[in-house]
């Protein structure tokens, strides 16, 4: 009886140890590469990808590993979208704005002037058509997005003079990407857009004269306080700026179902996440910039802040009649505007007009 059941248990090890063999031999592995428009480990914006990565990789016990690259580290920042469209790379991690000058339309799906808040653009993407829409300007090149993250809402920028009227702006070399740089042009400046890893020596040489980047957090991490002297908000140019991930629909297609899941999954955390960290982080940066550095924070004066809303219209309006993407993308952004801001004005505007109302 001893020897049988010796003989058995020896069998049963050997059966185990096949079907892992078999079971090992029988899952693929994916190994992806991820360029990003961001300077490698930068904070909030370049962790982000990374934290997708890891999480990617844990859900998916190693079956997709997906090795993140700094701007300029395998394709420039720039090159991002080309490099995901060709397939040379599967995924990148960017700014939908920064591909206007290819695509009119993807800049909604970052962010507007004027536009949506961070909760409203995730709305208006998960539950009101825009992902649907966004997946339908991308697809000709051949890309899948994903939201992949929000800065919420954003500073005006960096000047080195006071900003009262848009006469102030006259001449003004400023990195400005998206429609708000159009914006800033109509009102008398010169936009540039320039990626953000080159930003403080473009301002330090004075190949530009004010700067846009994100918020305190951020700007603070490039050290914009040490090349300008005015912080202003508020960032009427981005509310709540989505970030976005890109697939190649051809690798996009050839993960099984199961994988394809947990990276639209994981999309959606690090979605969240990224807008947890500025929300948490933002205030104790600017407090840093005011009383270590000696920051001067401004707010824009109304009459510029109404101005600039004037322009904002008149531009979204024409580049809808010049662009049939632009003016369907621009319809679903309207409709969706109305919807929720109706409500908001009631529920969240209120309410933080009236928690205010006590600290006066
Ligand atoms: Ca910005």
């Amino acid at each position: 009886m001893k020897k049988f059941c010796v003989s058995f248990f020896v069998l049963f090890l050997i059966s185990c140890s096949q079907d892992s063999v078999q079971s090992e031999v029988a899952v693929k592995k994916f190994n992806w590469s991820m360029v990003t428009t961001w300077p490698k480990n930068y904070p909030g914006l370049g962790m982000a990808p990374e934290r997708f990565s890891k999480m990617v990789n844990e859900m998916s016990q190693g079956q997709l590993k997906i090795t993140v690259y700094g701007a300029g580290e395998f394709v420039p920042a720039m090159g991002v979208f080309d490099a995901v469209s060709s397939g040379s790379v599967e995924m990148g991690h960017g700014g939908a704005y920064y591909w206007k000058g290819k695509v009119p339309a993807a800049q909604f799906f970052a962010g507007v002037p004027f536009g949506f808040t961070a909760d409203e653009i995730n709305a208006w993407v998960y539950r009101g058509g825009g992902l649907e829409l966004w997946e339908e300007i991308y697809q000709p090149f051949n890309i899948k997005p994903l939201p992949g993250g929000n800065t919420g809402t954003q500073m005006f920028g960096w000047f080195n003079k006071e900003i009262n009227s848009l006469a102030d702006l006259k001449g003004l070399k400023m990195r400005f990407p998206g429609f708000g740089g159009e914006v800033f042009k109509r009102a008398g400046g010169t936009p540039v857009n320039i990626p953000g890893g080159e930003l403080y020596t473009a301002m330090q040489t004075g190949t530009i004269d004010a700067v846009e980047w994100v918020g305190p957090y951020n700007d603070l991490a490039f050290g914009f306080q040490q090349v300008a002297k005015y912080y202003y908000y508020p960032g009427w140019h981005e509310p709540g700026s989505m970030l976005e991930f890109m697939i190649n629909i051809d690798e996009w297609n050839g993960l099984p179902p199961h994988l394809q899941k947990i990276v639209e999954v994981a999309a959606k955390a690090v979605n969240q996440d990224l807008l947890d960290e500025y929300t948490a982080s933002n205030n104790r940066a600017l407090q840093e910039l005011i009383n270590t550095h000696d920051v001067q924070l401004r707010r824009l004066p109304d009459d510029v802040i109404n101005e600039f809303r004037a322009i904002s219209d008149d531009i979204l309006t024409s580049s809808a009649e010049n662009d049939a993407d632009v003016k369907k993308v621009y319809e679903s952004f309207k409709k969706f505007m109305g919807e929720v801001r109706s409500f908001n004005a009631i529920a969240e505007d209120a309410f933080v007009e009236a928690r205010n109302l006590s600290e006066e």
